[in-house]
């Protein structure tokens, strides 16, 4: 456990507290078959805090002797335990249950999530809890929901289905979005009656094992949701190995996507990824401009720029290209970068060593291949991860900074002249996440929506996410949705009944 000392909790000059004070750690173990653990191997790891880079806390670190507890510990809980005989409606209640106690530990929570990933305190609050209250409460009124068909089957049969639990979901999380992934995850798999053993990132465990023990308050059977932190190569691959657990989800970069469907492989596991993106984001000169502008700067710079939607091929009309580089360079100019906790504060710290590195490699790239820096493209500050908002111009579809993920704070801006040519270019990508059009002109957007391949797209707006609706990629930007009514098909096997009616 853990208490930080508070950086800053400076006053305003009407005297009320315009940061929030850093919150307490409460839980660093691990959590097994209800029980809060140690590691067997008596390890930890620390995390760290982005906006500092001082410790937080250290916690407790899963290697596969820990995994193999939790799996058995998940299974017996499937497989022995009341929950996937309970009654549906008491699965759902629990559900509720957990979003009522998130809800009311939301100011915690924010700031929980604040220090470990360094995202700004308005968006933890006004994204991140919000967004993962809702999902808990969506996926609540699922659960007493899922049900079969019956089959009318040539001869004298009676013929039906049943969507059973799948059993014991290993869930895999990255760190851009630690609480929020957790609700994404938990809510499916818990509403269809499956247990779960989840490994949250390195970098953001806490709020993961804070909202943990919110679930063992709320009432959750042992065994039922079991979370084990560690690193991806020990604790992840011992999860995506293991016998006992019969599907993976899994949240984060393509790469590792590759080595986990291979490690998954040996035992068949049912799999599901969400991964990057390079989404297209494409403005015509009838779009209105202000909302265009506005959004195009959230739909990249948007939580650091770490976001695997993020709107980072920005696409612009030809003929107002140039005026609207100059109103979103000053946007990106205007953004208020420092200490996460300050109310006022839009854009934090990337979250940790190695990210600001990639993206300071991208930015050296793009420079190196003879794109425009117009802003940004340094370190801010001297203390923290912090990546000015940097906008690049005159960038060659070919360049790497137009072709790869960065995950940060950079946005290549490029001119189009039809809409033949940028659909075309906006498909030129091995991802497919997401893609925006800004246009009044309702034929082209549909014509836009109707020809990118990639499974979100927003017509004038960005970013716009509701547990409803679902979410996950074409190409290599994953395999299977989230969110929505197709996500409980991902936690279920599908199981037909034929019943002989003549004897
Ligand atoms: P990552 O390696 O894909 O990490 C995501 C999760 O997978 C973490 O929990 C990680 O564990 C775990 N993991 C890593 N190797 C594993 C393995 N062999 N078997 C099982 N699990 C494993 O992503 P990253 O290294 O944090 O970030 C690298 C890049 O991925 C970013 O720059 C970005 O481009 C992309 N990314 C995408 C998303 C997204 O939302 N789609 C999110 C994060 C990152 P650890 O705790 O050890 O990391
Ligand atoms: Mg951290």
């Amino acid at each position: 456990m853990a208490t930080v000392k508070t950086r800053s909790t400076a006053k305003s000059s009407n005297g009320r507290h315009e940061s929030t004070p850093v919150p307490k750690v409460k839980q660093t173990k691990l959590l097994i078959g209800g029980k809060w653990v140690p590691a067997r191997s008596g390890k930890t790891f620390a995390t760290y805090n982005p906006a500092t880079e001082e410790k937080i806390a250290d916690v407790a670190e899963a290697d596969a002797a820990d995994v193999d507890l939790a799996v058995k510990a998940a299974r017996k809980a499937f497989d022995d335990g009341p929950w996937r005989r309970m009654d549906a409606r008491d699965r759902g209640r629990l559900l509720n249950r957990l979003a009522d106690l998130v809800e009311a530990n939301l100011e915690e929570l924010a700031a929980l999530e604040t220090l470990d990933n360094g995202k700004p305190i308005r968006d933890s609050r006004a994204a991140d809890l919000p967004l993962a209250v809702d999902c808990l409460r969506y996926y609540a009124g699922w659960a007493d929901k899922i049900h079969g068909d019956t089959i009318p089957v040539r001869g004298n049969y009676f013929c039906y289905t049943r969507r059973e639990p799948l059993g014991v979901a290993g869930q895999i999380i990255p760190w851009n979005f630690p609480l929020l992934m957790v609700a994404w995850k938990w809510g499916p798999a818990l509403a269809a009656g499956c247990t779960i053993v989840m490994k949250p990132a390195e970098q953001t465990p806490l709020s993961c094992l804070r909202i943990a023990e919110l679930a063992m308050e709320a009432g959750f059977p042992d065994g039922v949701i079991n979370v084990v932190p560690g690193y991806g190569p020990t604790a992840g691959a011992a999860l995506v190995k293991h016998p006992g657990v019969d599907k993976i989800a899994f949240t984060g970069s393509t790469e590792t996507a590759q080595h986990i469907m291979r490690d998954a492989a040996a035992t068949l596991k049912r799999t599901t990824f969400e991964l990057g993106g390079k989404s297209p984001n494409i403005v015509f000169a009838d779009a209105s401009q202000d909302a265009a502008i506005q959004g195009s700067e959230f739909g990249l710079f948007f939580n650091q720029g770490q976001c695997c939607c993020a709107g980072s091929r920005l696409y612009v009309e030809q003929s107002i290209h140039d005026d609207f580089v100059d109103r979103l360079v000053k946007r990106a100019k205007g953004r208020k970068l420092g200490n996460p906790f300050e109310a006022s504060t839009t854009q934090g710290p990337q979250v940790d060593q190695d990210q600001f590195d990639k993206i300071m490699h991208y930015i050296d790239s793009g420079k190196t291949a003879g794109a425009s820096l117009l802003t940004g493209g340094k370190r801010h500050g001297k203390q923290g991860y912090f990546v000015q908002p940097t906008v690049f111009t005159d960038v060659q579809d070919d360049m790497a900074i137009a072709r790869e993920e960065i995950f940060g704070p950079v946005l290549c801006v490029m001119p189009f002249r039809s809409i033949d040519e940028v659909i075309q270019r906006a498909n030129d990508t091995n991802y497919g996440l997401a893609a925006a059009v800004w246009t009044r002109d309702v034929s082209k957007a549909h014509r836009i929506a109707e020809s990118v391949r990639a499974g979100t797209v927003w017509v004038n707006c960005y970013d716009v996410f509701d547990a409803a609706a679902p979410f996950g990629g074409f190409k290599q930007s994953g395999i299977g949705r989230e969110l929505g009514e197709v996500a409980l098909a991902n936690y279920t096997e599908l199981k037909t009944v034929t019943v002989n009616l003549n004897s």
